[in-house]
């Protein structure tokens, strides 16, 4: 076949096909060759040329040529037609291809063809880059613009106890816990429509009922033309995060032996009550309460002993107030109860702080069983009244505290109201 001839048959082959001779040189190639690779006969004039463009990595180079040699060489020993290979490829531009290059005899002509396998193989790596996201840790749940699950991951049933069967066709609202309001979602979906994303800590509810907390983000998939085609929500659980949170928190409010409010909590509190007494005018009351004699109790009959009584004289004083006042533990044998909401008048607040305080003496003078034995026990009670007043939660405190003194130096096991003349004095 001479050189037209060849020419003649490229040119019928719909696919990139060129002609080599025995020493590799190109001869001739068809216009498909030229549209795929973007090289005309004037840039490949001779084999070197052919090998430098289209492999113009140094390395690559060298084993595709050794490559291809031994294979020429097995295939001439054996007969076998050589194999096709799969080789990244320069175009005159400059991107790399994905050809599969095909060798074969059409009559006495030596063709090669190249298949194009650039897009096919970007597409396959995508998917499977998408298969192992989707196959990540975190779950992961797809709807489809009306918010019905189209996809979720084995981590979205290992996470909800839901398995795709039960998802699919569902929406999102199957695991509602109720724990976010209305208002909740209105603001998550109106965050995801402005901004094509939310992400944010959310309280759902698994297949078993179980509540648990997680840290989802919703993005929007988007169209080429626009419109929302997906809602894809990536989250992990973090309930074991908020629980540990939630018991850092108690141990930072909360006195380990008795479970009252520590002093932090109280100050907080405190100062919570004096901000909204400057607005109702209410008065509010605290009471300082100190054991009497405790020391005794625990140098008698041990430090053990001395816990069990504070952890009774705490359940006694919670049981003397309204679920609104607080009881605290400053710490030691030191109690103070914090009670709100009293009468606007002082001399009928001062009344209320009193029966409440004569209450609490009552209550703690009642006999105490502790480890098998009878115990008896008495407090001291300094009281002072609050209403919008400019002092500090610390400067009431100080009040209360020298009133309660003043109990132990009137004979202890009494009440006493903070006299500014104290002070003084
Ligand atoms: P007073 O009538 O003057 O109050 O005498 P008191 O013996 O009660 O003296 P005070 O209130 O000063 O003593 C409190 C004691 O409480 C001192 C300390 O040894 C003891 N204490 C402090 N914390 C704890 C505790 O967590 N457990 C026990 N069992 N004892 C404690
Ligand atoms: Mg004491």
């Amino acid at each position: 076949m001479n050189k037209n001839e060849a020419e003649d048959l490229l040119s019928q082959l719909p696919l990139p096909a060129a002609h080599f001779n025995p020493s590799g040189e190109v001869v001739c190639f068809n216009s498909a060759f030229t549209k795929l690779l973007g090289y005309t006969k004037a840039d490949i004039p001779d084999v070197e040329a052919h090998w430098l463009l289209f492999f113009p990595d140094d390395a690559y180079r060298a084993k595709v040529q050794k490559d291809w040699t031994t294979m020429l060489e097995a295939s001439a020993k054996s007969g076998i037609p050589i194999q096709p290979m799969l080789l990244d490829i320069a175009a005159k531009n400059g991107e790399v291809k994905k050809l599969e290059v095909h060798s074969l005899q059409i009559e006495d002509l030596a063709v090669t063809m190249w298949l194009d396998f650039t897009e096919k193989l970007k597409a396959e790596e995508e998917l499977r880059i998408a298969a192992i996201a989707f196959d990540s840790e975190s779950g992961i749940m797809i709807t489809d613009s009306d918010g019905v699950i189209v996809r979720v991951n084995k981590a979205f049933t290992r996470l909800t106890g839901y398995s795709s069967e039960d998802a699919l066709g569902q929406t999102p609202a199957m695991l509602k816990s109720g724990r976010q309001d209305k208002k909740f979602y209105q603001h998550l979906w109106s965050t995801l429509l402005e901004k094509g994303f939310w992400h944010g800590e959310i309280w759902n509810k698994r297949k078993d009922g179980s509540i648990y907390a997680e840290l989802l983000t919703i993005t929007v998939v988007v169209s080429p033309d626009g419109r929302t085609r997906n809602y894809v929500g990536t989250f992990s659980d973090i309930t074991q995060n908020k629980v540990a949170e939630a018991k850092i928190q108690h141990l930072a409010d909360y006195d380990p032996l008795t479970e009252l409010p520590n002093r932090r909590l109280l100050d907080e509190r405190l100062g919570q009550v004096l901000i909204s007494t400057k607005r109702s005018k209410l008065y509010g009351a605290l009471l300082f309460i100190d054991l009497d004699k405790f020391k005794l109790l625990n140098d008698t009959r041990g430090h053990d002993v001395g816990d069990m009584l504070l952890q009774q004289v705490a359940e006694r004083l919670v049981s003397c107030i309204r679920e609104s006042d607080t009881v605290a533990r400053l710490g030691g044998d030191e109690f103070v109860v914090m009670l709100k909401g009293l009468n606007a008048n002082q001399i009928e607040a001062v009344a209320q702080a009193k029966v409440a305080g004569e209450k609490i003496l009552a209550t703690l003078n009642q006999p105490y069983l502790l480890a098998g034995h009878e115990h008896r026990s008495t407090p001291s009670i300094g009281v002072t009244m609050f209403s919008g007043n400019l002092l500090s939660a610390e400067e009431l405190l100080k009040q209360a505290d020298i009133a309660m003194y003043q109990s132990k130096i009137d004979g202890r096991n009494t009440l006493r109201f903070f006299d500014p003349e104290l002070r003084k004095s």
